[in-house]
């Protein structure tokens, strides 16, 4: 009895056991299934950045050419050289060749190099590939090299507000750098090595290397040749008539490619003034696309358009000038006090008369007039591909009155973007097609493949065939009657006085 007892207990026992077991092994399941299977690729993501050392590759970032190849903006690369104390076995000697190659002090070297409470200390920036290469070669243990890409500008000052220029951590800040970005800058590789809790390198452990992606290249629809005689230009208007600012630019008619763009003052991008915010913010901008004027004369050569276009008068009409009009009770002044007289419209034009802008205005009446101007792209952005588009200025519609309407006619009273007005005259010259202005001529990867070529939109129709082919010949005329470029080989040549802005149409032959 007392043994079966005995057995009985034992068995009890025995199970017992068993059932602790087997819970504690199914518990050990869970937590294992847990940790492996549930956040293992966590858990494996925070072991490797305990256990390893990482460097980040900085990618090279694209070249900015012209339109004839010529490069404009391009990187290079500089190194940044980092000792670990943990890891320098002679610093005397070590501290002697760094001293000596970097061009810094022994003492400076020495404790760095031997300071073991950093893992990492920085003993110079931006050493050239020479230097970088003569360190190597030097093989000194616990010293190492990290690369990076710095920006080099060919022509220094020149296309400031276009071209832009980069953060010390290779971001696009202004111009085409910032706007194309995404393009440019590539995508960034990185080492890493297996190192222990003092941040040594494990001996025999693996070592990753992720090589950087080179950025794409952009091409410009600006030419160099071009941009230099614009801003050469320009200086000398600065001088001449001490101005605070002046902007030019050249595009071609027939796409609206931006050839040249400048405004002056502006400051060296291997330079750039970081420390002047104020400087740095004014001469970035690209006033030719943000800022609005009020366009004076220039924007005669849409009234007389919208005229022609709409009937309202012919190379036969004649004006009368006696020096001003009566609107509304208002004495409005032609800029020629005396008056131009009787002319026809071709010399009306010619000698940009207010009166014969007026007239032809109090015509087209303001439904007719707004309709035009927004055709020709008043009052809405153009799209070119710079930062900042201003849309320009005009009045509510309904408000506008007829004394507003006549000076409107000569370009008062109106608010716009050089960039609009000139975008507007280069669909007049050209046959009544509107092209969206840009300066982006294409985009091609590091092995010269393409992935994007010069785009930009097209609405026709704008001005007739007829009223174009009138505005070349009176724009020719215009310019021949101011006789200063009667004839450019390979060109025709019109021009249009105006208060703020000389505007040359030019128009190649094809
Ligand atoms: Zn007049």
């Amino acid at each position: 009895m007392q043994k079966a007892f005995t057995l009985f207990s034992l068995k009890k026992r025995i199970l017992a056991i068993v059932l602790v077991i087997s819970f504690i092994f199914c518990s050990l399941f869970v937590r294992l299934f847990v940790i492996q299977i549930i956040n293992g690729e966590a858990l494996q993501l925070r072991a490797t950045d305990q256990w390893t050392r990482d460097l980040a590759i900085i990618a090279p970032r694209g070249k900015i050419i012209d339109r004839t190849g010529d490069t404009l903006a391009v990187s290079y690369t500089t190194y940044n050289v980092y000792a670990r104390a943990r890891e320098v076995k002679m610093p005397s000697e070590t501290a002697l060749v760094l001293a000596s190659c970097l061009n810094l002090d022994y003492s400076f070297v020495y404790e760095k190099i031997t300071n073991k409470k950093m893992s990492e200390s920085l003993l110079k920036m931006q050493v050239d590939g020479e230097i970088a290469e003569k360190i190597y070669g030097e093989k000194l243990s616990g010293i190492y090299l990290a690369e990076n890409s710095n920006r080099y500008y060919k022509y220094g000052n020149l296309l400031t507000q276009i071209l832009g220029f980069t953060s010390v951590d290779n971001v696009g800040q202004t111009g085409a750098e910032a706007y194309f970005d995404a393009y440019l800058k590539g995508k960034d590789g990185y080492s890493f090595v297996q190192s222990d809790l003092q941040g040594r390198e494990i001996g025999g452990s693996l070592r990753y290397y992720y090589p950087a992606t080179t950025g794409n290249d952009i091409t410009l629809t600006i030419d160099s040749k071009v941009q230099i005689i614009v801003e050469q230009v320009l200086e000398q208007i600065m001088i001449e008539q001490k101005a605070k600012s002046v902007t030019g630019i050249v595009m071609d008619a027939n796409t609206s490619g931006i050839l040249a763009l400048s405004t002056k003052p502006s400051f060296d991008l291997n330079d750039v003034p970081r420390d002047d915010l104020e400087t740095l913010f004014a001469q970035s901008k690209v006033k030719p696309v943000t800022d609005i004027y009020e366009p004076g004369s220039t924007f005669k050569i849409l009234t007389l358009s919208a005229a022609l276009e709409a009937g309202v008068t012919s190379l036969d009409d004649h004006f009368y000038c006696p020096g001003y009009r009566m609107v509304d009770g208002i004495k409005i002044k032609c800029w020629r006090t005396i008056g131009h007289g009787s002319q026809t419209l071709k010399e009306a034009f010619a000698n940009s008369c207010n009166c014969c802008f007026m007239d032809l205005a109090l015509r087209l009446g303001v439904d007719r007039f707004y309709e035009y101007m927004q055709k020709f792209g008043l009052g809405q952005k153009t799209g070119v591909d710079i930062a900042g588009e201003g849309s320009g200025m005009m009045m509510a519609k309904k408000l506008v009155k007829n004394v507003d309407l006549a000076r409107m006619g000569f370009g008062h009273a109106i608010a716009l973007t050089p960039i609009q007005l000139l975008t507007a005259v280069s669909s007049i010259i050209d046959g009544g097609t509107r092209n969206s202005p840009h300066i982006l001529g294409g985009i091609t990867n590091a092995t010269g493949q393409e992935i994007k070529g010069e785009e930009y939109k097209s609405k026709n129709g704008i001005v007739s065939e007829n009223t174009s082919t009138i505005m070349n010949e009176l724009l020719r005329f215009a310019e021949n009657k101011k006789g200063d470029y009667t004839f450019v080989e390979g060109y025709n040549v019109g021009g249009k006085t105006g208060v703020f802005l000389f505007c040359c149409g030019v128009k190649l032959f094809y």
